[in-house]
């Protein structure tokens, strides 16, 4: 494999390891994610996918400390810059670091964010607030003008700038947000469910006016939507979740192509087919587990046409799948283990009678 540079293009920005997070605490704590490892690189869109429930969010907010009480961490790590000399963990800072570092390192646009803005006060004064509250010594005319060149950034023109939030349709608010979000240009923005409430043309818009501003400016990208087809179009990469842990992480189109995780199956055959032939939605039979009660092993095999005996009673870890070795795919289920995954040692964990293949699940590719 190629060595990743430590600070320059490709090189990785944050490193996301083993990051737990609960809801409440005792008794009644819910474990929202469990023992998560991921890492974004510069410049990358990693597309965050799974049911509703399955911890996209708070993957996001918790990795960024911005989780909204009950939330709880409960360990790990979340390294920025990771390679180079002077890594910080994120989860160590205190309340004045992590002040200086959000907007400045990592931003984060939230669903619905575009009803956020401030009604009563103007475009200019929102995006010159958040560049005079951390530079603090920038001029007010260079603040003006950097927050005219933000609004054009975003496709906006300047004489925009003097508008209030409701002289703007959805699709300018949710821009003027993601200007927002830019203003100090930072390493890493988080976009949870960013265009969910606008139409599709202009979802499609903004996304690639994103992808555009990521080419120039290299920041990287953690983009949370329910639209799987959105996801795969504007990714790079792709990680799925279930029931709070990381079952598959690939490049996009490899993931689209050639699906390895019995739930990325399930989740693409919800979803109609990008391009070429119809094909039927199947789904993914049955429901999303209650995190109160998670099941043993692995957490998909009630719902899982192809679990063994051994996933049952065993948790998978997250691997990389023999013959996956240049493409850095992670895959967490015992088909693909490296170990697990041999004729031999399948056969001995032959399925249950109960749990037979269903007809209708996707044929798995369990290698090249
Ligand atoms: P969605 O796609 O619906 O936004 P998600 O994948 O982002 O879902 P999260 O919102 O991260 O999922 O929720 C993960 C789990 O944590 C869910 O089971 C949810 O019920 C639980 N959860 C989230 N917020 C809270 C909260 N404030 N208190 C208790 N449990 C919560
Ligand atoms: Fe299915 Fe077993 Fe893989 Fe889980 S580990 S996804 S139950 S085959």
């Amino acid at each position: 494999m190629t060595p990743v540079p430590a600070t320059g293009p490709g090189s990785p920005v944050l490193d996301i390891r083993g990051l737990s997070v609960a809801y409440g605490t005792g008794d009644d704590a819910v474990q929202a994610i469990d023992a998560i490892d991921l890492t974004l690189h510069r410049g990358e869109v990693l597309g965050l996918a799974g049911e509703s429930g399955s911890g996209k969010s708070t993957l996001a907010y918790g990795a960024t400390r911005l989780l909204p009480p009950p939330g709880v961490i409960t360990g790990g790590q979340v390294l920025y810059h990771p390679s180079s000399g002077g890594s910080m963990d994120l989860l160590t800072m205190s309340d004045r670091q992590l002040r200086a570092f959000r907007w400045q390192e990592t931003s984060i646009v939230f669903q619905g964010a575009m009803n956020s803005l401030n009604p009563v006060s103007r475009i200019s004064e929102q995006l010159t607030d958040v560049i005079r509250a951390h530079r603090p010594a920038t001029g007010a005319q260079e603040q003006r003008a950097r927050a005219a060149d933000l609004l054009r950034l975003v496709g906006i023109a300047d004489d925009r700038l003097d508008s209030y939030p409701h002289q703007l349709s959805g699709g300018m608010r949710q821009r003027v947000m993601i200007a927002m979000a830019l203003a100090l240009d930072p390493d890493v923005v988080i976009m949870d469910e960013p265009t969910t409430a606008l139409d599709v043309v202009m979802q499609r818009q903004i996304l690639a006016r994103l992808r555009d501003l990521r080419d120039r400016f290299d920041f990287a990208v953690v983009f949370i939507t329910h639209d799987l087809s959105l996801l795969v179009e504007f990714s790079d990469r792709i990680a799925i979740m279930y029931g709070g842990r990381l079952v598959e992480d690939a490049a996009a189109h490899e993931l689209y192509r050639s699906p390895r995780h019995p739930y990325t199956h399930g989740l693409l055959n919800s979803f109609p087919a990008l391009r070429g032939e119809r094909r039927e939605l199947t789904g993914i039979p049955g429901s999303p587990p209650d995190l109160k009660a998670l099941p043993s092993g692995c957490v998909l095999h009630p719902r899982c046409a192809h679990a063994m005996q051994l996933c049952t009673r065993h948790r998978p870890k997250l691997t990389t799948p023999a013959g996956d070795e240049a493409s850095g795919r992670h895959v967490a289920c015992w088909l693909h283990h490296p170990q697990a995954a041999t004729p031999e040692h399948l056969a001995r964990t032959a399925p249950p009678a109960a749990a037979r293949f269903d007809h209708r699940a996707p044929t798995l590719q369990s290698g090249r």
